[in-house]
C-alpha cells in the first residue's frame, strides 16, 4: 500500500518515528493508504529547513518567484485529472465537483498570488512640508500553515500561497483526514524546481505535529483554517509568544429568503448551498430562514428536490452527494440528526445512513437531510453540524429574522435573497457575518477580504489582505 511521504529540505522521506496513521477511502470505508505520523522531530527539521533558505527565497527577485510559482500552477492544471481522482479518493467528495471546483480552485490560488506579488505596493504618507514617511512591507519569516479536509488542496494552497508569494518560507500541514493531494503537491514542487527548503510539508496528527508547528519559537507567524475549537487551543499557544495569527474557522451561516426574491433562483441554489460537497464546506447555508407567506411552497418543492438528490459513489458521473470524510464525522452529523429529534425537530426527508450497493457498501454516506418545527436557539441552530442537515424557519418580518440569523456563536457567511435592493442592503448591514451574498451563494472575488466575525475567525485573508498579513511592516519617517 503506498506510503505518503513528508516534504523537507526539498526531499520526500518518511517521519522519524517511522510510524505511520492509517488513511481511510470514505466512500469504501477502507484503508487505502498510510500517512506519516510525523513528531516534533520532523517539524524540527522542517522549520530548520525553512529557516535556512529564508534569506534566498525572501531576496530572490520577485518575478522569479512568481515564476515559480506560475510553474507549479502549470503542473496543477497538467495533473488537473489526477488530482481531482486523488481529492475524490481521499474526501468522499463527488469527482465531478473535485474537477470543477477544488483543483481549479488550487492552481487559481497559486497564480493569483504569483501574480498579485508583481502588483503588491506600499503607502506613503506627506506630513505636510516637514517629512515623508514611507511603509516597507517585508516577510517575516517560516510561516506556519495548517489546513483542514473539506477542500484539502484548494485550502492548502489558499494558505501557502500568499505567505510564499510575500517571501516567506513555510512549513505547512495539510489534515490528517486528507493528505494526498498535497503529497501529490509536494512532487510537483520538486518537478517545478522550487528550491528545497521553500515549502516543507510535514503530515500527521494535529495535536502533535499541528501542535509543534504552533509552538515552535521560529515560526512567528501562523495561518489556520479549521474547527473553532481548535483555533481557540492554538490561539492559546501562540499568544503568550506574540505570533501573527490567522484564523478561518466555523460557521453557521444563514440563508434568508424573503418572500419577494426570485423563487426559482433561491430554491436551486439553495440545493447547492445546503449539500455541495455533503454540506461539508464552511459557507453552506445550514439554517435556511423563509418569510411566512412562502414557507409551505417553498419547503414542499425544497424537500421535493432534496428527495431527488442522488447519494452514491462519488467516482459515478450521476452522484450529487458523496460519502462524508469519516466514520467518526459520520457518527457525529447522526448524532445531531438524533439531538434534532430530541429537540422537537421533524424530519422531512433524510435522516439517516444509505448504503450504495457495489464497492461503496462499507462507505459513509448519509442522506440529505431537511428538519423543521426547531427554535432558533436550540443546540440543532447554534451549533456547526458540517454535514448534509439543514433546518427550515418560517419568519414574519425582517428585524425578527435578523435576530435569528445573528443568533449563533458564529459569523462566518450569510445569503440575502430578495428582489428589494434596499431591503439587502439595509440587511446586510446589520448582518454580522465576513461575508454575504445576495441572491448568489459561493462567488468569491479572490482580490476581496474574506474571514469570519466572532468565534468564525479572526483577521482577513484574500487579495492584498493576506499577501499584507505575512510581511511586517515598519515606517521610515524622513524630514523634508
Ligand atoms: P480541525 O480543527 O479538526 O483540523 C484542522 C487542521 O488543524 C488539521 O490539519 C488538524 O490536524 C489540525 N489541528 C488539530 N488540532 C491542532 C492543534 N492543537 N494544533 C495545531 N493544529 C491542529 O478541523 P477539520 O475538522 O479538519 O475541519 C472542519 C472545520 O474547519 C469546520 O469547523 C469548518 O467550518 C472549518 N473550516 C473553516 C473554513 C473557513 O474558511 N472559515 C474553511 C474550511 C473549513
Amino acid at each position: 500500500m503506498q506510503k505518503i511521504k513528508n516534504y523537507i529540505n526539498g526531499e520526500l522521506i518518511a517521519p522519524a518515528s517511522g510510524e505511520y496513521l492509517d488513511n481511510y477511502n470514505p466512500a469504501e470505508g477502507k484503508v487505502y493508504s498510510y500517512t506519516p505520523d510525523s513528531n516534533e522531530e520532523d517539524v524540527k527539521a522542517a522549520v530548520g529547513s525553512a529557516r535556512s533558505v529564508f534569506q534566498e527565497w525572501s531576496t530572490m527577485p520577485v518575478r522569479q518567484r512568481a515564476d515559480l510559482m506560475l510553474r507549479i500552477a502549470d503542473l496543477i492544471d497538467r495533473d488537473h485529472e489526477k488530482l481531482a481522482l486523488a481529492e475524490s479518493v481521499d474526501n468522499g467528495k463527488p469527482l465531478k465537483l473535485a474537477k470543477r471546483v477544488d483543483i481549479p480552485r488550487a492552481s487559481a490560488n497559486m497564480r493569483f498570488y504569483a501574480t498579485g506579488i508583481l502588483h503588491f505596493a506600499s503607502e506613503s504618507h506627506q506630513m505636510d512640508q516637514e517629512a515623508i514617511n514611507y511603509t516597507l512591507r517585508k516577510p517575516i519569516g517560516v510561516a506556519g500553515c495548517i489546513s483542514p479536509w473539506n477542500l484539502p488542496l484548494y485550502l492548502f494552497t489558499w494558505k501557502i500561497a500568499p505567505a510564499l508569494a510575500a517571501g516567506n518560507t513555510v512549513v505547512a500541514k495539510p489534515s490528517e483526514i486528507t493528505p494526498m493531494t498535497a503529497y501529490l503537491f509536494s512532487e510537483l514542487c520538486i518537478e517545478a524546481g522550487l528550491p528545497a527548503g521553500v515549502l516543507n510539508i510535514v503530515h500527521g496528527m494535529g495535536g502533535k505535529a499541528g501542535q509543534a508547528i504552533v509552538a515552535h519559537p521560529d515560526v512567528p507567524v501562523i495561518s489556520f483554517t479549521g474547527g473553532t475549537a481548535t483555533g481557540r487551543q492554538i490561539a492559546l499557544t501562540t499568544a503568550p509568544m506574540f505570533k501573527k495569527l490567522s484564523l478561518e474557522l466555523g460557521g453557521k451561516n444563514p440563508n434568508i429568503i424573503f418572500a419577494d426574491c426570485d423563487f426559482e433562483e433561491a430554491l436551486h441554489t439553495s440545493i447547492h448551498s445546503s449539500f455541495a460537497n455533503q454540506g461539508e464546506i464552511c459557507l453552506c447555508g445550514s439554517r435556511i430562514f423563509v418569510e411566512e407567506t412562502i414557507y409551505d411552497k417553498f419547503r414542499d418543492e425544497f424537500v421535493n428536490k432534496v428527495k431527488n438528490l442522488t447519494v452514491g459513489d462519488p467516482l459515478e458521473e450521476g452522484t450529487k452527494v458523496g460519502a462524508v470524510v469519516s466514520e467518526a464525522h459520520r457518527d457525529k452529523i447522526l448524532s445531531y440528526i438524533q439531538l434534532a429529534q430530541e429537540e422537537g425537530g421533524q424530519i422531512l426527508t433524510g435522516g439517516a445512513q444509505v448504503t450504495v450497493p457495489g464497492r461503496c457498501e462499507q462507505g459513509h454516506f448519509i442522506a440529505p437531510t431537511v428538519i423543521e418545527g426547531l427554535d432558533a436557539q436550540c443546540r440543532t441552530n447554534q451549533e456547526e453540524i458540517f454535514g448534509p442537515v439543514v433546518t427550515l424557519m418560517p419568519f414574519r418580518q425582517e428585524e425578527e429574522v435578523i435576530d435569528y440569523a445573528n443568533s449563533t456563536a458564529y459569523g462566518l457567511s450569510a445569503t440575502i435573497w430578495t428582489g428589494n435592493l434596499k431591503r439587502a442592503h439595509r440587511v446586510a448591514d446589520q448582518l454580522k457575518s465576513g461575508i454575504i451574498w445576495v441572491n448568489c451563494w459561493l462567488l468569491r472575488d479572490l482580490r476581496t477580504p474574506f474571514g469570519g466575525m466572532k468565534q468564525s475567525g479572526l483577521g482577513r485573508e484574500g487579495g492584498w489582505e493576506a499577501m499584507r498579513f505575512f510581511t511586517e511592516s515598519k515606517n521610515v519617517c524622513i524630514k523634508m
